[in-house]
């Protein structure tokens, strides 16, 4: 069994490692050195998650509930630890001065001053385990709870990493692209095996499990399974269709509809829909999961489609109306009758208990196609396999006529590649592309607006790191509703203040447009936006797929050309 303190001192000493080789040698050794249930546990935890992406167990911890916990552990005011964290800007170091400050004499502080055995992985995990578990209306004081008793059994080194994790914000610039190297290091298995067991599963612990069981062999083993979502296959955007026609010959044209992406999965009546984000949105879409029983001829089934909302027009409703069908909790019948969806599949992984990932798409979409009945809820729309460059103008200018967003152009003879943004898959839209980025920090606004949110501080991701570094900054400038919307949706990812600048817990995606990227050195990623503007919330999307550094720089190299 290891000990917490010994992932807490690995921690620190990763902190310290300025390039990724050696980082990854770091945590290659901490991989092999953990019992085997120890290992998903890590393989999470150095990432700074607790439970994998995909799961329904979520910690469910916000800075606001942290604090709580960290007063009453401390005896130290709430006031007090925000005071702190203003001066310190971390919630690890926050807690270390907070735990060891002592003001009223308290006697639960035996691990900051006595020397003791210290608490296992194992222990740390399953406290956290209870805290993601509690629900209903004491679901807040169970939390602080177990918090407390974390806080108060940890040793100075443990409570700062303990804080970070139990906000999910371990900030010790290790990613997946490190973890996935790590994985292949320490138990001698291939990058891409790994990788690709990766995108199937969507869990690096239990792709560390089976690289630790038996390497390569095992690795390969893992393979799409029914309720755990695979990582989704993405665009890449062409030009023009001329282009499109010259890399990919002979095409398969679909309209991109204008909707939200969804991955269904079937086994009997049973249904489970993940959004794009691979949440589990089932219970917010009963019309979907109607319309999948009723309409879907499959024992079992994995589908992909476009949950489309048309308006009275006939065209599809605002991005943002759909997103209230995917976020709703409550009321869930009421809204589903006033934004009703209409599912359009255009893909299938998995039928009848067999993977279709690597059949070509042509014969993915037969088998679609002859086990869906097409109706007013349900839809496997038309495809047209061509080379016809003015064919193709037509089905484009259908698909926006029709208030779409334009088309895809896929290669029909590909295999179904998880969470690759590669050349078989092609999309085509009017509009100038825009970049999905992460809110990383914020400024309160000046006057009669120092209670809103008046700019944003933007970041693209690094996958190898999990850091987002900072690529410039939107201002709002909308009125006074929308500030106050946005301010609200931010208000329980705020880590600290200073003054009237914010951080933010990476969460939210803004989709943005802009004029050029310019290199800067005034920004952490080396570039920097001329002239953004705030196009859209991405709530469908997560932080880990904004544009990853790499791209933001090929952008700008093409803007070159
Ligand atoms: P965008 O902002 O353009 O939707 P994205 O990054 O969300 O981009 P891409 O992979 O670039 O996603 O584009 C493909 C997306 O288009 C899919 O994720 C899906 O939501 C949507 N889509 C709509 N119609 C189709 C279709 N017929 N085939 C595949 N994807 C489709």
């Amino acid at each position: 069994m290891t000990s917490f303190e010994y992932f807490a001192k690995t921690c620190a000493s990763i902190e310290q490692i300025p390039g990724s080789l050696e980082m990854t040698d770091v945590i290659a050794k901490l991989l092999k050195e953990v019992t085997i249930e120890e290992l998903p546990v890590v393989t999470h935890f150095v990432m700074g998650s607790v439970f994998p992406a995909w799961s329904d167990r979520q910690m469910g911890v916000g800075n606001r509930l942290l604090y709580t916990a960290l007063s009453k552990s401390s005896g130290v005011s709430e006031e007090e630890i925000e005071n702190i964290i203003r001066k310190t800007g971390d919630i690890g170091e926050t807690a270390v001065q907070a735990l060891s400050s002592n003001p009223a004499g308290q006697s639960t502080f035996s691990a900051f001053t006595e020397e003791k055995p210290g608490m296992e992985i194992k222990e740390v995990y399953e406290r956290f385990t209870h805290i993601a578990d509690a629900t209903g209306k004491r679901s807040q004081s169970t939390k602080i709870k177990n918090l407390q008793y974390l806080f108060n059994s940890a040793t100075p080194i443990e409570a700062r990493y303990l804080a970070r994790l139990a906000i999910e914000q371990l900030r010790i610039g290790v990613g997946e692209g490190i973890v996935r190297d790590a994985i292949s290091k320490a138990f001698d298995t291939d990058v891409a095996a790994v990788e690709r067991a990766f995108m199937l599963t969507n869990d690096l612990g239990l792709v560390a499990v089976a690289a630790c069981n038996g390497g390569n062999e095992e690795v390969q083993k893992l393979d799409i399974q029914l309720n755990r979502p695979v990582k989704m296959m993405l665009a890449q955007v062409t030009p023009s269709i001329r282009s499109a026609l010259n890399d990919l010959g002979e095409v398969a044209v679909e309209w991109k509809f204008d909707g939200a992406r969804v991955q269904i999965h079937k086994k009997g009546d049973n249904i489970h829909i993940f959004s794009r984000r691979l949440e589990n949105v089932t219970s917010s879409l009963p019309d979907v999961v109607e319309a999948v029983q009723e309409n879907v001829n499959a024992d079992t089934a994995i589908l992909e489609g476009e949950a489309v909302a048309i308006g009275e027009d006939g065209k599809p409703r605002a991005f943002q109306d759909i997103l209230k069908r995917f976020r709703r909790k409550y009321d869930v019948e009421a809204i589903a009758k006033a934004i009703p969806l209409k599912l359009n599949l255009f893909d299938i992984l998995y039928f009848n208990g067999e993977s279709l990932i690597d059949n070509p798409l042509r014969k993915r979409r037969e088998l679609l196609f002859q086990n869906v009945q097409s109706n007013d809820r349900i839809l496997v729309d038309r495809q047209v396999i061509t080379d016809n460059e003015e064919e193709i103008q037509e089905i484009y200018a259908d698909a926006l006529r029709a208030g779409h967003e334009g088309i895809m152009i896929k290669k029909p003879d590909a295999p179904y590649s998880p969470g690759k943004r590669g050349k078989n898959w092609l999309k085509k839209k009017p509009l100038m592309e825009t970049l999905d980025l992460v809110v990383i920090g914020a400024e309160w606004g000046y006057g009669r607006r120092a209670n809103l949110i008046g700019s944003y501080a933007l970041g693209c991701y690094d996958p190898d790191t999990g850091k987002f570094p900072a690529i410039g900054k939107v201002a709002t400038g909308i009125t006074d509703d929308k500030l106050a919307e946005l301010t609200t949706l931010f208000s329980d990812l705020i880590v600290y203040e200073a003054g009237r600048k914010i951080e933010l817990k990476p969460e939210i995606v803004f989709e943005i447009a802009f004029e050029e990227i310019q290199k800067s050195p005034n920004y952490e990623s080396g570039y920097a936006l001329r002239f953004p503007r705030l196009v859209n919330v991405r709530d469908d999307k997560s932080p880990e797929e904004a544009e990853s550094l790499e791209r933001i720089g090929e952008i700008y190299h093409s803007q070159r050309s």
